[in-house]
């Protein structure tokens, strides 16, 4: 039932919202007479219409038999849904109309918005910090640098990584006493919008953000000091080691194995789409401890050095420009120290590092 009703159903709930957020920005795009005003509204026209198509397309087919009767209003919001967008009429002109407005120059009279509640302004802090990186850009990053930006890991440069760290713009959101520079979310978010347009939101970045929490909050002092510091420091950066060759949505069907080995542990098996794996210094793993417990059960946490002996790291690549990587560990030698969260217990870890990966905050984890 997840992939079949929930699925599409959060899909287009998030799509309803999206479309309620354009109409906003419109009104607050008339109300302060910003020239993109009359692009937005085509475009807010253009997206709804779509939206409210599929969804009420969907919600009949949810409400199965039920959908097409009287008794349940969902026949009103298909009617609605289908006749409203056509007093425009055909609402894929109005994308062409938002392109005429918004690139070509085509005016349009507006109406008055009156007063509007919603505002789009990030604040202050977001300003400053917007600047901060503009002048962080303008001082240390050269054409040169900027022709090997993409963005995907392939695009990682630890030199500016390094300099980033020491002018305190990695680790944004985290709290002061972890080392992060305590900024709010709308400040976080202006930051990464400004990432993005100087081309240079990598990946390396939010992975090393949330793998971070993790060692922070299950970490030994020796892992902290070997991989957390030296993160905050920009000199090393980590990707993640769930997915396997036989399990990806099913990640806690990891067969990788952690064997003790004197005072630590011996690391074998292999890992899929170990993103980063070529450039970066540590892995993030998910191994099975113990394949006599249930599945959820018996799987550990580690960090993994990549540049151990027994590593081997083979590129895939994919149709969007992207490499990823399938690694094998053969034999591989870590310090029990290296270990994340109690031994058997790697849900708890794992389910804190994916929290983060879902967008959750720190202070969930
Ligand atoms: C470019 C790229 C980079 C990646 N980077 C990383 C990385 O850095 N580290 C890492 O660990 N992983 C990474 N991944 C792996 C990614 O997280 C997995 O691809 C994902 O978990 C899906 O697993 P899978 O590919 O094995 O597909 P499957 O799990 O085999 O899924 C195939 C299809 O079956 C559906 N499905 C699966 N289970 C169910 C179910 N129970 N009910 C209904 N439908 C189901 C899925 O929704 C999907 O449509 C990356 C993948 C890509 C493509």
């Amino acid at each position: 039932t997840f992939q079949a009703i929930s699925h599409p159903m959060a899909d287009l709930l998030s799509e309803v919202d999206g479309g309620r957020l354009l109409v906003w920005r419109a009104i607050r795009a008339i109300a302060d007479g910003d020239a993109k005003a009359g692009g937005l509204i085509s475009l807010a026209g253009w997206w709804n219409a779509d939206a409210a198509a599929r969804t009420v397309a969907q919600a009949l087919h949810t409400f199965g038999g039920y959908g097409l009767t009287t008794e349940y209003d969902v026949h009103l919001y298909n009617l609605r849904a289908k006749a409203w967008p056509l007093v425009w009429g055909d609402p894929q002109l109005l994308i062409e109309e938002a392109g005429r407005r918004l690139y070509a120059g085509e005016a349009t009279v507006l109406p008055d918005a009156g007063d509007v509640p919603v505002d789009f302004d990030l604040g202050d802090e977001a300003r400053a910090m917007v600047a901060e990186i503009d002048a962080f850009f303008e001082k240390h990053v050269t054409d040169e640098m900027r022709k090997d930006f993409h963005y995907s890991w392939e695009g990682y440069n630890p030199r500016i990584n390094k300099m980033l760290a020491d002018a305190r713009l990695l680790f944004l959101g985290w709290p002061k006493e972890m080392g992060g520079r305590g900024v709010t979310p709308y400040a976080k978010l202006a930051a990464m919008d400004a990432f993005e347009r100087h081309g240079y939101n990598n990946p390396a970045h939010n992975v090393a953000a949330m793998i971070g929490a993790v060692i922070h909050r299950f970490g030994s002092d020796e892992v902290k000091r070997d991989v957390l510091d030296r993160m905050l420091s920009g000199e090393v950066i980590c990707s993640l080691g769930y997915s396997e060759p036989a399990s990806g949505s099913d990640v806690f069907a990891a067969q990788c194995k952690a064997t003790p080995d004197g005072n630590g542990w011996r690391i074998d098996g292999t890992k899929m789409f170990t993103s980063g794996a070529n450039i970066a210094d540590y892995v993030l793993m998910l191994t099975r401890t113990n394949p006599d417990l249930p599945k959820h059960k018996g799987l550990t946490m580690f960090m993994v050095p990549l540049k151990a002996e027994g590593v081997t790291i083979q590129p895939v690549h994919t149709f969007q420009d992207e490499r990823t990587n399938i690694t094998f560990y053969d034999g591989v030698k870590i310090p029990d120290s290296y270990r994340l969260g109690a031994v058997d217990e790697g849900v708890r870890t794992m389910s804190a590092g994916l929290e983060l990966e879902h967008g959750g905050s720190f202070a969930k984890v």
